[in-house]
């Protein structure tokens, strides 16, 4: 059954008529955050408010909730508190992102059609950690560490980025 903040919406009608939206959705079902791997669940609810100014197509998306995440240090569940509130120019094209002001993040909307799932999920994106992880106490441990050779096999694990980096730019 599709929900109501998955069905996309007419921006251009939206915008104009300064209408504005409440919405209530669980992060797993967004298709762009169930991709990633150590998202557990959580929710989140808010307005989002449409405008115009400028020639474009704004909205405003406030958001709160929580993301339940995976630690990546000790592979328990955490829960990261979500709080946001960002404007958002709504495009027609990329030609147009370079009319936007700085503190407005570009979106693109070729179609002029959007759903709030799709404007809550970038949002909820950009909030979240590229490596979410608790912060350090007793209670975050590596697992391994409880282990006889966890330690090397945890400071391996570290230093192997700049290993591939350094190999990818000697090769240049
Ligand atoms: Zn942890």
């Amino acid at each position: 059954m599709p929900q109501p903040w998955s069905t996309p919406l007419e921006i251009d009608r939206l915008s104009r008529g300064a209408v504005a939206l409440d919405f209530e959705l669980p992060l797993a079902q967004l298709p762009r955050l169930r991709s990633r791997a150590e998202l557990l669940g959580g929710s989140v609810r808010g307005t989002v408010r449409f405008g115009r100014d400028a020639g474009h197509a704004l909205a405003e998306v406030s958001l709160e909730g929580t993301a339940e995440l995976r630690c990546q240090r000790c592979m328990r569940p955490m829960a990261l508190p979500l709080l946001a509130r960002t404007q958002v120019a709504l495009l027609a094209s990329e030609a147009e992102a370079n009319t936007v002001a700085a503190e407005i993040e570009p979106v693109l909307a070729s179609d002029g059609r959007i759903s709030l799932g799709e404007l809550v999920e970038e949002e909820v994106l950009l909030s979240l950690p590229i490596v979410p992880m608790h912060a350090a106490d007793a209670q975050c441990q590596p697992l391994e560490a409880a282990g006889s050779a966890g330690g090397q096999t945890t400071e391996a694990a570290t230093q192997r980025p700049f290993a591939q980096l350094g190999e990818l730019l000697s090769h240049k």
